[in-house]
């Protein structure tokens, strides 16, 4: 016997819908790129993603249309969110930083027909116009008297194009499970790889990832994680869920901007990854700077670091919900929100489980493997490949013909996990990562975060390097305050009551910047090749 309740295929426009009945005059702020303020809210974003969506129809686009934007985090992203989706094509977020050939693969490989771009990476295309025949038309997000000179195929302003459009729009009822967004992981070897998010999913995310963060509906949302990468974490379907005021950094993610906006938005809750932060914080320490109305951030896309939670709290008074979640992922897995045992803790003690990558949120189940396919036991010990599972998690790749699950919807993660009794999980690596020293793993990441705690150090790099009596010995690469070399021995000594003996890196590398991919996260491979015969030729 089935259940007798309604039949539901969502529309994730029925969420910007709601928010302008409900929150009709909750503000949508974005810096634009001239440097500007610009102020909308949920009623005015919701009538102009109608009009877009009406003069995508009217243009000849239809449900499952690729659509791509080059875009930053601002109103009109948003826009595109909900009017691409909405009538049914797919939005496909495109990374700005991504290395031209990647953007012609991936842009040909999602058979973009068109994209909105930014008029900052107008010459990006420009460069790779010929290489990608399927795009008709190429859409400025600004204003009509804004458009530059450019030679791309069919341009014309986003204000322009949507001028005509029908504010009463009324937006279809899609079939189940139906496509709504597209985003490429940022993968460091092959090509990129498609993960295709369905409106479900996608409602079904945001809808248990608001179950599993500290966020309350007066919220006011700094959002530095960018609308092209994992679909902003969700925010852009949870903030209107629940009518939060989303301020959106546009081009200038530095610390003093940054810290501007939050202060004079009253910024309560802020979104966004380490390397961020670390630009925040160290703005706010050399210029004497508090963070007043903060009271929360969720830090996740790379470890957090206990000198980083350290100085949020100490410093700040800013409670840090460590996330952990992957593309393939929606984005959400787990977070680390506070529990009333954290209520009773030493600091020291509170630290130790803050750091850890959180518990799983309803919906997302977890186990830890070993190499032969063996479930692990949460001891908190025991570590070994993260297995996933979920409403939320991708089945396969896009355009795929195979799963990228086992036969029971186990999807491989790629990280090296412990679990423990309390249902945490804390990340060692990245299995591609992992150091194997003398037969016993070495975690890279434990071992940066212990480095970043040196008072000299702005980055920290852990990469293993074959050694001909170890397998593998610790790299350590780090880059300083300064940019200049310290003393290799300060490092050392700081270490040594930090990490066991044997982990101690056998070599210090200075460096004045360390590799960084399209979405931020550290090229540890880029190290490995470069000095992959190093302890081999000593
Ligand atoms: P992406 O798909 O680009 O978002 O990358 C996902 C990967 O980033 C995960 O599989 C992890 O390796 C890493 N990651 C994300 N969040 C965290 C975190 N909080 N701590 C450590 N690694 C993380």
């Amino acid at each position: 016997m089935i259940g007798d309740m309604q039949n539901w295929t969502p529309n994730v426009a029925g969420i910007i819908e709601h928010a302008k009945k409900v929150h009709p005059k909750t503000e949508i702020i974005s810096r634009l790129v001239s440097g500007e303020i610009h102020r909308s809210n949920y009623e005015e974003v919701c009538i102009r993603s109608r009009k877009l969506a009406s003069v995508l129809i009217k243009d000849g686009y239809k449900e499952g249309d690729v659509l791509a934007t080059l875009a930053l985090n601002t109103y009109r992203h948003l826009e595109m969110y909900y009017g691409i989706s909405g009538m049914g094509a797919i939005t496909h977020t495109l990374n700005f930083r991504l290395h031209p050939e990647q953007a012609v693969y991936i842009i040909n490989h999602a058979e973009d027909k068109i994209i909105f771009v930014e008029t900052p990476f107008i010459p990006i295309l420009e460069a790779i116009q010929d290489q990608i025949p399927n795009v008709e038309k190429f859409i400025v997000l600004c204003e009509e008297n804004e458009l530059p000179e450019t030679s791309l195929k069919n341009a014309v302003s986003y204000e322009e194009y949507i001028k005509d459009g029908d504010e009463n729009y009324t937006w279809p009822t899609l079939k189940d499970d139906a496509a709504c967004g597209l985003c490429y992981t940022s993968g460091t070897t092959g090509n990129p790889k498609g993960v295709l998010y369905s409106h479900k999913s996608n409602v079904i995310h945001a809808q248990a990832a608001l179950t599993a963060m500290t966020i309350s509906p007066d919220d006011s949302i700094l959002m530095v994680v960018p609308l092209f990468h994992v679909l902003a974490w969700g925010i852009p379907y949870f903030g209107p869920m629940l009518g939060l005021k989303l301020v959106m950094p546009g081009m200038q993610m530095e610390g003093e901007p940054l810290y501007e906006l939050i202060e004079k938005e009253d910024i309560t809750l802020a979104f966004g990854v380490p390397t961020i932060w670390m630009g925040l914080l160290a703005y706010c320490r050399e210029n004497n700077k508090i963070l007043s109305s903060v009271k929360n951030t969720i830090i996740g896309g790379s470890a957090l670091s206990l000198a980083t939670l350290q100085e949020f709290d100490e410093v700040h008074d800013v409670n840090v919900i460590h996330a952990w979640g992957m593309t393939e992922m929606s984005p959400m897995g787990t977070t680390n929100i506070p529990t009333p045992e954290m209520e009773n803790m030493s600091k020291e003690e509170k630290y130790a489980v803050q750091l850890k990558q959180g518990r799983p949120i309803y919906g997302v189940e977890l186990k830890v493997v070993d190499d032969a396919g063996n479930e692990l036991p949460h001891d908190g010990e025991s570590q070994g490949h993260l297995l996933v599972r979920g409403p939320w998690i991708l089945q396969k790749y896009f355009k795929s013909d195979k799963d990228a699950v086992d036969s029971n919807g186990w999807f491989d993660t790629g990280d090296i996990s412990v679990l423990d009794e309390d249902g945490y999980m804390t990340i060692k690596d990245r299995a591609k990562d992992v150091i194997k020293s003398g037969g016993e793993w070495i975690s890279s990441i434990d071992l940066e975060n212990a480095a970043f705690g040196h008072p000299e150090v702005a980055e920290a790099c852990v990469v293993g390097i074959p050694h001909p009596k170890w397998d593998e010995r610790p790299m350590l690469f780090i880059v300083t305050n300064s940019g200049e070399p310290i003393e290799k021995q300060s490092i050392i000594d700081f270490l040594s009551d930090k990490v066991a003996k044997w982990w101690l890196p056998d070599e210090i590398i200075f460096l004045k910047e360390l590799p960084h991919g399209a979405t931020g996260k550290l090229q540890k491979f880029e190290l490995r090749e470069e000095y992959n015969n190093h302890y081999m030729e000593k």
